[in-house]
């Protein structure tokens, strides 16, 4: 290392001091610290520094540590969940589900590199490049300022042209990365149906169309990130050299003396390694940002239905349901799902809805479950409307079975526990019990502990349906709303299920959604609804007669029958 001029080395010292016998009498280390002396100030500082920096590592393991640990207790993609609950299921519509997964994992990871991989490095960087300028310009005012322009280039300007040049692609990356997981989450959920047809290959070719534009992006954002890091090398090495160069000239200028012409150089070395990652930060911001843009698009949605500021408390007994001329569109200016419907359901009725594909019988359903708001008409709950009471709340007592109910991966148990998590063994049974199932899942060799397979796939037609209906009971709704509950069963299973479906809601309100006519001379009323309106209503034995479309869809049932 350089030494000011005039100064004497440590050896030179170590020779000149001390008389001879002095020097043998103290140990070798010893008479090195002592002769340490005059730099101990410098030793200091280096002491210091030294520990600055270990403990700079330390706290950064130690903050790392603290936010991962928040982090997993406050995860974002629980939050994300959440607000995805609320809108399901009418505001999901407009997002595809493998895109709605792709912005639940990928955006939300992207945004939750911001600060450590986008922020932190430019702060930090600012911070350093700073004290590195006003170091290097006390000691030589024109090598701070060159150090101070390299700086800004280097960690400024070419990180916002790098960034400049990745957005485009760090948008359309994320796009085609949501477009990629909808084709794939489509793909392997009609995997079989795809087999069957033998379609496999055209859906692939369909998929990996995606493919190269995905590679171009990435390529386009690597070349960013290549460039960034690039210029940023050149930058730090012209500013490197004009540093030294104009320390030399200060130097042969006796403006310099040697010593500080080398600390200034190696400041100005050291510092540009702060800004070295900066073009990759600056990417990384881009790409948070387009995710936020994503994520947020999701959060904005706005609620398919609305909870009242001030909740009315919703009734604890028997609920009388009223539908006073309901009306349903699901776009602004849209068709009118339902036009003017009236049903009085009051405590213990049931009520059949029954109708062509499209007629509004879902809707109908989706009302009565706070799923979706009236554009006009009312619904009323023992006199007080319902879009008084919380959605939560209405769901709790009037409940039942969407028209596809999601079987989960996991346990028979499982699947009925989601119902009442603290529902005892004995009401588990007795749900079981009515819906026809108990005998079934006490023969199996695992009994309530089977796994039923994604999607219930290791479960027939039947047993899916019948393990939804068990599930809705254990729930124990004031009224049941059944959708369809005998979709996609053979004519027998459709028949021994909708008898003991209405056995096992006797004298429950129910709401029933059906294309299976056989069994409805037993409800008190049946609704036959068409283009969204009623374009019948009583009882079985009331429009078999009528020789209207009721009368019309018996008589095509019993062909089929017979
Ligand atoms: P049904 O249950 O009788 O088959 P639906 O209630 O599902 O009929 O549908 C009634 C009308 O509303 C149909 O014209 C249908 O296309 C439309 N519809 C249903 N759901 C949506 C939706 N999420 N977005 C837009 N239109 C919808």
């Amino acid at each position: 290392m350089a030494r000011a001029g005039g100064q004497q080395s440590p050896l030179e010292v170590l020779r000149t001091e001390a008389p001879a016998a002095s020097r043998r009498a103290r140990g070798p280390l010893l008479r090195l610290l002592l002769l340490a002396r005059p730099m101990r100030s410098q030793l200091l500082f280096a002491v210091l520094a030294g520990a600055v920096a270990t403990g700079s590592g330390v706290a950064l393991l130690a903050v790392s540590g603290f936010l991962l640990a928040r982090a997993s207790q406050h995860p974002n993609i629980v939050a994300i969940f959440r607000r995805l609950e609320r809108l399901a299921p009418a505001g999901l519509a407009a997002f595809r589900s493998g895109d709605l997964l792709a912005r639940l994992i990928s955006d939300v990871d992207a945004t939750q590199d911001l600060f450590v991989r986008g922020l932190a490095p430019p702060l930090t960087a600012a911070l350093v490049g700073t004290a590195a300028t006003l170091a290097a310009a006390a000691l030589l005012v024109p090598a701070g300022l060159v150090l101070c322009a390299g700086l800004l280039l280097a960690g400024l300007a070419v990180p916002l042209l790098a960034a400049a040049t990745a957005r485009r692609s760090a948008l359309r990356s994320a796009e085609a990365r949501g477009r990629l997981g909808a084709v794939l989450t489509d793909m392997l959920t009609g995997a079989a149906d795809l087999r069957v047809f033998g379609a496999t290959s055209t859906a692939l070719a369909g998929g990996s169309q995606l493919d190269p534009e995905l590679t171009r992006l990435a390529r386009r954002s690597a070349t960013a990130a290549d460039l960034g890091a690039g210029l940023t090398s050149a930058a730090a090495g012209g500013a490197l050299w004009a540093v030294l160069l104009l320390g030399v000239a200060a130097t042969g200028a006796g403006v310099l003396t040697r010593v500080p012409l080398a600390v200034i150089t190696l400041t100005a070395l050291a510092a540009f390694e702060a800004v070295t990652s900066l073009p990759a930060a600056a990417i990384q911001i881009g790409q948070a940002r387009s995710s936020a843009a994503r994520v947020a698009a999701v959060l904005d949605t706005q609620d398919p239905v609305r909870d009242p500021a001030e909740p009315d408390p919703m009734p604890c007994g028997p609920l009388h349901i009223s539908v006073h001329g309901a009306c349903v569109r699901y776009e602004p200016a849209g068709p009118l799902a339902l036009a003017g419907v009236d049903l009085d359901l009051p405590p213990g009725r049931r009520i059949a809805v029954v109708g062509p594909t499209g007629a509004g019988k879902s809707t109908l359903a989706a009302v009565l479950l706070r799923f979706c708001d009236l554009a006009a008409g009312s619904v009323t709950v023992n006199g007080r409307p319902l879009s008084s009471f919380e959605a939560d709340a209405v769901r709790r007592r009037i409940g039942g079975c969407p028209q596809d109910p999601h079987i989960f991966d996991t346990t028979i148990r499982a699947n009925l526990l989601l119902a009442r998590p603290t529902a005892t063994d004995e009401e588990l049974a007795n749900a079981a019990d009515r819906a026809r199932l108990r005998d079934w899942i006490e023969s199996l060799p695992q009994g309530w502990e089977t796994r039923v397979g994604s999607h219930g796939t290791h479960l027939s037609g039947g047993q899916r349906q019948r393990l939804a209906f068990a599930r809705a009971l254990l729930a124990d709704p004031a009224v049941l709303i059944l959708d369809e509950p005998t979709a996609h069963l053979d004519p027998e299973s459709r028949r021994a299920l909708m008898a003991d479906l209405l056995a096992a809601t006797a004298g429950r309100g129910i709401l029933l959604i059906t294309h299976e006519l056989e069994g409805l001379d037993r409800l008190d009323e049946i609704v036959v609804l068409a283009h969204g309106r009623v374009a019948e209503r009583g009882t079985h034995a009331d429009l078999v007669t009528s020789g209207g479309v009721y009368q019309r869809m018996w008589e095509a049932g019993e062909r089929g029958r017979s």
